[in-house]
């Protein structure tokens, strides 16, 4: 029922009571959610006074809730740093920076700012700088992570060689969380800083520039980006902060390990990390920031920003490529026992279709559920896929909307299964999972992992959206219900097609429509008047996977469909298979099947292919584009099931049961008096495709052929001038130098004409492009669009990534117990021996003053009576080890007495 503003009243039964689905109401729905989110701020108040309570306790290691509860990023900031500000206000100014610049601009303001007016106050230059360093640190990471307070261990003052002080920051591992562009913007902070406060700049000296190149060299973890020794070089002697760290690794740097400034021989992963990921990989952005504050001695940072541009206008005299490659990253890492569902592109694969369902989240795309099942139960809902493109893994959730697996049946029934209901039934007969069907894409997909769109095949949603912009008034209306042979009251109200996407009214009439006509059944005449009527191409069934079908074999089918019968239709076992419209009639193809046999595993296909013998023309490349299945179904069947066209047998002879008149018309064909007839000659159109395509390809051979020639020269010489200049003595280097200047001698004269090279390889990747396509559309009157253009390949990734990961049991409370609880770390295996020797905070209890590694002191005053417990709040204390604090000190936890 629609209501009279055009919004559809659907109820909903809950336990006897109907509820409207749709929202009508909004004044007090949005009342209904301003009063929920005031509950919610109302109880978070309540429980943060029972944290706050709790911890007063005094049984956890601070006593006070640390969460601050902010309202803004500038609330947040003050909050997170409240240790290191003293007492400075900064958020009302931040507020004001944050209003009128970017956040990166306004962190480096905001870092100048507070940097100043702490030393203003103290006169401390380091603490001033580290303070600063640490507001715009938090300002960019949103104040939400700990890499202000724990990415920096330590800003200190140090000496360059001439005596002039210098800063150097210590970066440490949780600096990671904060991205490349904070830990790079963190350095380019510092150095405005330290202008701002009169410090002069680090001048590296060359044992600290070979240091941070054997750590690059010795590090064992993970880097997005390793730079080059030269590139450490030019950025650690230009850098004017000095970027250092805490050793963290536990590789010993055994040349440059005992320097000065450096604090111990070890890895420091906090280096590595600001060089390689922020510096280097982030140079485009710190660059924007350089230029525009012109902050000086930052020209090193150019030369990075500008390597990738370089290197791309290199490509750019090369062919603009118009074929999509195939891509196989996914396949890498792969586990044995993890099936492959697609390779690369190949025919077989998923098809692409854009969308999403309610159930898809982010990262996640949707199958069929009968193609789950069908390919081996191996995909259930959730499980990861990683695909080919747009690249990393998805979980796919199931959608009964999406075109399912295409199978061939041991007696040779051929079709797609849509209806979940048919598997269990089928899957015993299954002899080959032709095609596994759709998978279902947003287009954030591509667009959050910065990949170009790939297309789609011209499927019902797009033919539908094709359909509804012609609809803009009446006479369209009318063309269309008589094309359709429909009584008016059949189709939806309105004209789609003459409304705006403007408002919600205007949307849901769209949104309907499309529903509408993705699903309204039709035959192959209406198929046509739609086409002819409103421009569209020919729309699935009878839009078939042309791509698939090697060119070859066009002429030969074109002679066999000639002689094929339209025969009644009678009973199919495939009728409910899926919801296409099936045809009036059948075509019949006599003796096309003669000695077919399913496919077998580990045998070689018949040295006679079944059916009659058929001349087909030799591969044009050295095999044909979907390989060897003509010698195990014959020509024709082979084609029939590379178009996708739904079949069974009778006896020896074929019987196609749906969607045959798109062939026919793609080829040329007609039928008059169920007769097939020749409507327009394919002939001639072939023979050019042939022809062009066979001469592309002789003269790209003939080029290839010339170029190994001239290699082959080249290295005639080459060998010749470097064993002469070895017989002079000379080393290694002068040895290839003398080779290469021999060789380069020979003259690459290039090929006759490089325009027709590259016309010969446009017209080569037309042809991957489009391949038999190109003759359909020139042989029908109809548009024609690909089916299955490009095809995703994918494989299982780890499907237990996709759990919800929970710790069992909950976890309450932290305890170190180091490897002494078993290869299960369990508690009651560490606490067995009675004492534990662990390394844990030193602390020391204020009501005995005896040291104690717990929270609440364990000393009892009466050795015997186990209620004596002193029970004192311990608090913990400088140890005489500098690093105690961070690090602890190797203690032993008495746990029975
Ligand atoms: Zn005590």
């Amino acid at each position: 029922m629609i209501l009279n503003n055009g919004l559809p009243k659907f109820f909903v039964r809950r336990a006897g009571v109907f509820i409207l689905l749709y929202a009508c109401d909004e004044k007090r729905l949005s009342s209904e959610m301003d009063a929920y989110q005031e509950m919610l701020d109302n109880h978070c108040e309540i429980e943060y006074q029972i944290a706050e309570k709790a911890r007063k306790m005094g049984k956890d290691i601070v006593e006070h809730v640390e969460i601050p509860r902010a309202s803004d990023l500038a609330d947040r900031t003050e909050k997170l740093l409240e240790e290191y500000l003293e007492g400075l206000q900064i958020a009302d100014e931040l507020r004001e920076f944050l209003a009128t610049k970017d956040r990166e601009t306004a962190s480096i303001e905001m870092s100048k700012q507070v940097a100043k007016r702490m030393h203003a106050r103290t006169g401390d230059l380091v603490k001033a700088i580290e303070v600063g360093l640490r507001v715009g640190l938090a300002v960019l990471t949103e104040a939400v992570l700990v890499a202000p307070l724990e990415g920096i261990s330590n800003v200190r003052l140090l000496n360059n060689e001439n005596g002039a002080q210098f800063v150097s920051v210590d970066f440490c591992g949780p600096i990671r969380a904060a991205g490349g562009t904070a830990q790079a913007l963190a350095v380019l902070i510092t150095d405005v800083v330290r202008r701002e406060l009169g410090v002069g700049r680090y001048i590296a000296r060359h044992e600290e520039i070979e240091r941070v190149k054997e750590e690059f060299g010795l590090y064992r973890g993970n880097l997005q980006y390793k730079p080059t020794p030269e590139e450490i070089e030019k950025i650690v002697s230009a850098c004017p902060v000095m970027v250092n760290g805490e050793s963290t690794e536990s590789e010993e740097c055994a040349g440059y390990g005992n320097i000065e400034n450096v604090d111990g021989t070890r890895v420091r992963g906090g280096v590595l990390l600001v060089i390689g990921e922020g510096l280097c990989l982030k140079a485009p952005k710190i660059q924007n920031h350089t230029e525009r504050l012109q902050v000086e001695g930052w020209d090193f940072i150019s030369d990075f920003a500008n390597k990738d541009k370089s290197s791309k206008d290199e490509t750019k005299f090369t062919r603009n490529k118009l074929i999509i490659d195939p891509n196989d990253r996914f396949m890498k890492d792969i586990i044995a026992g993890r099936p492959v569902f697609g390779e690369p592109l190949a025919a077989g694969g998923f098809r692409l279709r854009y969308g999403r369902t309610r159930a898809t989240g982010l990262a996640a795309g949707s199958l069929s559920p009968v193609t789950m099942h069908a390919l081996g139960n191996f995909i259930s809902v959730g499980t990861q896929l990683k695909i080919e493109r747009p690249g990393k893994a998805c979980a796919i959730t199931p959608s009964d909307c999406l075109q399912g697996p295409t199978l061939l049946l041991e007696n040779g029934d051929f079709g797609r299964v849509d209806v979940l209901d048919k598997w269990p039934e089928l899957e015993s007969q299954v002899n080959v999972i032709w095609d596994n069907g759709e998978i279902m894409l947003g287009y954030g997909e591509f667009l959050e992992n910065n990949k170009n769109l790939i297309p789609s095949g011209y499927n019902r949603d797009w033919w539908a959206s094709e359909i509804i912009e012609m609809l803009t008034d009446e006479s369209a209306i009318s063309k269309f219900i008589s094309a359709l042979d429909i009584d008016k009251e059949e189709i939806l109200e309105g004209y789609p097609g003459s409304v705006s996407d403007e408002n919600i009214d205007n949307i849901q009439l769209k949104r309907k429509w499309i529903q509408f006509l993705k699903t309204i059944p039709f035959d192959w005449d209406s198929c046509m008047k739609l086409c002819r009527e409103f421009g569209t191409a020919v729309p699935p069934p009878w839009n078939l996977n042309w791509l698939d079908l090697p060119i070859e074999w066009l002429g030969s089918l074109h002679d066999v469909l000639l002689q094929s019968s339209v025969i009644d239709v009678s009973e199919s076992n495939q009728i409910d298979w899926n919801f296409d419209a099936k045809s009036n009639q059948w075509l019949k193809i006599s003796g096309a099947v003669k000695g077919w046999g399913p496919v077998l595993s580990g045998k070689d296909p018949p040295v006679n292919p079944p059916g009659p013998i058929i001349d087909v023309s030799k591969p044009l490349k050295n095999q044909y584009c979907c390989g060897d299945i003509m010698q195990w179904h014959g020509l024709i069947k082979s084609s029939v099931m590379l178009l996708g066209i739904p079949h069974h047998h009778d006896g020896d002879d074929i019987i196609l049961t749906s969607s045959w008149e798109g062939m026919l018309d793609g080829l040329g064909l007609e039928l008059k008096n169920n007769q097939v007839v020749t409507r327009i000659d394919i002939n001639p159109h072939l023979e050019d495709s042939v022809k062009r395509i066979t001469n592309a390809l002789n003269l790209l051979q003939a080029e290839e052929d010339r170029s190994k020639e001239l290699e082959i020269e080249r290295s005639k010489v080459r060998i010749a001038a470097e064993t002469a200049a070895r017989q002079r003595g000379e080393g290694i280097a002068a040895t290839d130098k003398a080779g290469e200047a021999a060789a380069s001698l020979v003259i690459d004269k290039g090929p006759e004409d490089p325009n027709k090279i590259n016309a010969a390889m446009n017209l080569l990747d037309e042809h991957t492009i489009d391949g038999s396509l190109q003759i359909v559309r020139k042989c029908s009157e109809l548009r024609w669009e690909h089916n299955a253009p490009v095809r995703i390949g994918a494989r299982m990734a780890r499907p237990e990534k996709a759990a919800h990961r929970l710790m069992k049991t909950s976890v309450n409370a932290l305890f170190p117990i180091s490897t002494q609880g078993g290869p299960q770390k369990l508690l009651t295996i560490a606490s067995g021996s009675g004492n534990l020797r662990v390394t844990v905070g030193v602390r020391e209890c204020t009501k005995c003053g005896k040291p104690s590694p717990f929270t609440r002191c364990h000393h009892r005053f009466d050795a015997e009576d186990p209620s004596s417990n002193c029970n004192g709040r311990t608090t913990p204390i400088k140890s005489n080890n500098s690093k105690a604090r961070r690090l602890g000190e190797l203690q032993t936890i008495p746990l029975r007495k």
